[in-house]
């Protein structure tokens, strides 16, 4: 059986928790889209890990982890993060890269900084991780694929061809130093060497593994909010964060992905720009800023804080039916304790007129929030196992969220760990 871990929101919804929670009974993690541009925390007996390429299922034993087809493969990003594990103890992890995964080349990450560097105050709010135009390189055919380090000649000429193009820009667009192709194959043959022993065809390998009743997981990045065609575009990532493509990522086929767990926070927050009707500001953002996530709402990758928001009904709603959601994983609730009334956005007002649909980026700029106060519970919830443990005003508002957003919440997160979940049967 095949378990899509996404997220319903901006990113950051604790998937990576998730997936680490849900891959002691899985046989294979794999990852989809994306690349190294966000990050998931995963804490666990071994410490606190800010994943960015591995799976968060690499903390096991038993698991297989692998870089799917859509992945935007950073090689020596990836080594890097399986050396750091393995030097705080976990064991070497069992990792498989697809032969049709693409490569995150050293010019990718520095046509992102140029890129934004020129767009000003105008710019997207990137990470610099080269993810845009590594996906921009893939889709006009010029990306390079894992299987081709393997083709000495090929690799050649291709390197040629592509510095060709590339120089004009650094050199007219940029005026910036133009890239050496001796040094850039120098560096693909690292890659290649690197990356050698764990080369597999993986959708085969899925396929083999599907026939033998092995249990696979779907890691996601990011959230439908930030998905090229559904999210708020373009204030959005290079490739979909759907569970739909995860059935392209990873190269199985559609009907196998049974479950679609989604994961959606309990209030909310958001990197880079873009509209975002439910954000708060000022104290109130800041006190919710640092006691959220594991440690404060802080990216796992930049460090940069994140913008904070009330739980937004409207989007979450839309994220899950976006997502297909089979089951809502409701996370990082233990933080909301502090508070004596929880203000959740209920509908947008667009126009004068209330609306309960998410609507395209133009209108959104343009949406206010409708909010609705429900009350706190005010005690520490880490640590309940059971539902009918959780204080009566926390199921309340558990509650309200399902009513709102119209599918099941079957997973509440009230900690950071990964004994910290409570199941609900539905
Ligand atoms: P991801 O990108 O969706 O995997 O999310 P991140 O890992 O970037 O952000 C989630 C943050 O919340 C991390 O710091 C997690 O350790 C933390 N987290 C996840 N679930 C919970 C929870 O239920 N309670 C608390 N307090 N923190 C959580």
């Amino acid at each position: 059986m095949v378990k899509a871990v996404v997220g319903a929101n901006w990113g950051d919804e604790g998937k990576g928790k998730i997936t680490d929670t849900l891959a002691k009974e899985a046989d294979i993690i794999v990852r989809f889209q994306g690349g190294a541009n966000a990050g998931h925390t995963i804490v666990n007996d071994y410490g606190k890990f800010a994943l960015h390429t591995l799976p968060s299922g690499v903390f096991y034993n038993h698991t297989t982890s692998i870089i799917g087809n859509g992945v935007a493969l950073n090689i020596p990003l990836l080594f890097k993060e399986v050396q750091d594990i393995v030097s705080k103890g976990v064991p070497e992890p069992k990792i498989l890269v697809s032969d049709r995964a693409q490569i995150v080349m050293p010019y990718h990450i520095l046509f992102d900084q140029y890129e934004e560097e020129r767009l000003g105050k105008n710019s997207f709010g990137s990470t610099k991780s080269g993810i845009a135009p590594f996906y921009s390189d893939k889709y006009a055919k010029i990306g390079f694929q894992v299987s081709e380090l393997f083709d000495e000649d090929l690799l050649k000429k291709k390197v040629a061809r592509v510095c060709e193009t590339k120089n004009v820009l650094l050199e007219h667009l940029y005026h910036k130093p133009a890239i050496d192709q001796e040094e850039l194959l120098a560096t693909l043959h690292e890659y290649r060497d690197m990356v050698k022993p764990f080369v597999c065809d993986v959708s085969l390998y899925l396929h083999n593994a599907l026939k033998e009743g092995k249990e696979i997981l779907l890691e996601g990045q990011l959230g439908t909010l930030k998905d090229p065609d559904h999210g708020i575009y373009p204030m959005v990532t290079s490739s979909s964060t759907l569970a739909a493509y995860g059935a392209i990522g990873a190269g199985v086929p559609p009907y196998e992905i049974k479950k679609v767990i989604t994961v959606c926070k309990a209030y909310s927050s958001a990197v880079g720009a873009g509209a975002f009707v439910s954000e708060i500001f000022g104290e109130e953002a800041d006190e919710l800023r640092r006691r959220g996530g594991d440690g404060g709402e802080f990216g796992a990758t930049t460090g940069r804080p994140r913008r904070m928001g009330w739980f937004d009904c409207v989007a979450s709603k839309y994220g899950c039916r976006l997502q297909g959601a089979t089951d809502v994983a409701f996370t990082v609730l233990d933080v909301l304790g502090y508070l004596d009334e929880i203000p959740v956005c209920t509908a947008y007002e667009i126009d004068g007129k209330q609306t309960t649909e998410f609507p395209t980026t133009v209108l959104l700029e343009k949406a206010k929030p409708v909010i609705e106060k429900l009350p706190g519970w005010k005690c520490e919830i880490r640590g309940i196992k059971k539902y009918e443990e959780l204080p009566e005003n926390c199921r309340k508002y558990i509650e309200f969220v399902e009513e709102k957003i119209g599918y099941p919440i079957t997973m509440v997160s009230n900690g950071p760990g990964r004994e910290d979940i409570i199941y609900r049967n539905k």
